[in-house]
């Protein structure tokens, strides 16, 4: 089969099994392992799961409720404040180190979920206008809230876009050069993109829980293949985040936390059912929720973004039109 950066296959291998994040996936990830360029330094899922099944799966199942990642409750003054944590505001001060923020007029998030990095943007730049591509349903009140133009399919895009962001949204997609080519045709001319996703070194690999509902995994020299074939400048790449160790302890915790609601949720299953009159269900599921997103939310602290070292679990770049 053929890599999905340099469409050779000369140096693709096998390289691992697709771990999945919980067992009920295995229906949107049936039969998936893993590739390996070793040309580009590039990992992939093959073979991909259909469009189909990746629509269904990111419009209705990935932000429910109560599953990994957690991130999502359904009170939205909650979701409403993360702009303000540490990991948006090192976006922040990240792009805001290379861009000139005064000159972005249109902004456009790919996959943004709420849309927090273009939000905290126009805060200090009102002037911005925001636009996103958001198949997620959940994000859609907030999003609108903030004035966002939603646009959910790429091809009705009309304009072009100063700055376009793309953070944890590249590694779910199923092909990476055609959403290239789409970037360099909606960015203007003096445009930026700003990306984030995992960088999934052999360190990466040795020791992760899982993998699924990632289907692409980069590394530094995979950006740069990518950079290079797309005929794009690198004004910046960077490691940010925690190490890979405390990334795969996360994963198990957030993994075995979801384990323990599931057995939690089947032993109260008859106390829920005799009380059900009398204790609403929402309020104990939004409880629930907002527990687990405290624990898991409270390490995200801004140091463990800037540290650049390498040996962190991810990896975030510029690019702009040469
Ligand atoms: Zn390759």
């Amino acid at each position: 089969m053929n890599c999905l950066i340099c469409e050779k296959k000369d140096n693709v291998n096998f390289l691992s099994d697709f771990r999945l994040e919980i067992r009920e996936d295995e229906k949107y990830f049936s039969d998936a392992k893993i590739f390996q360029c070793s040309a580009c330094d590039f990992s992939f899922v093959s073979p991909m799961p259909s469009n189909e099944k990746l629509d269904y799966f990111y419009e209705k199942v990935y932000r429910s409720n109560g599953r990994p990642p957690f991130l999502v409750s359904e009170n939205f003054e909650d979701q409403k404040k993360y702009y303000l944590e540490d990991k948006n505001l090192s976006y922040i001060s990240y792009l805001t180190t290379f861009i000139d923020a005064k000159r972005i007029k249109n902004f456009y998030d790919f996959g943004g979920g709420n849309g927090d990095i273009g939000h905290a943007l126009k805060k200090k730049f009102p002037k911005i206008n925001l636009f996103c591509t958001e198949g997620d349903e959940y994000c859609e009140k907030i999003l609108d809230e903030r004035g966002y133009k939603n646009i959910k399919n790429l091809n009705d895009i009309d304009k072009k876009f100063d700055l376009i962001t793309t953070t944890h949204s590249l590694e779910h997609l199923s092909d990476i050069n055609s959403i290239f080519v789409k970037f360099k045709e909606i960015l203007s001319k003096d445009g930026h993109i700003f990306f984030e996703v995992p960088n999934c070194t052999k360190e990466y690999f040795d020791g992760r829980a899982y993998d699924s509902p990632h289907l692409l995994f980069f590394t530094e020299k995979s950006i740069k293949k990518l950079a290079e074939i797309h005929n794009l400048e690198i004004i910046n790449l960077s490691f940010a985040a925690y190490s890979f160790a405390d990334d795969h302890k996360y994963q198990r915790e957030s993994q075995q936390e979801y384990y323990n609601s599931r057995k939690k949720i089947i032993s109260i299953f008859n106390l829920k059912r005799i009380f059900k009159k009398i204790i609403p269900q929402k309020i104990i599921s939004f409880r629930q929720d907002f527990i687990k997103m405290k624990s898991l939310r409270k390490d995200l602290k801004l140091d463990w973004f800037i540290n650049n070292s390498g040996d962190n679990c991810y990896i975030r770049g510029i690019l702009k039109k040469r």
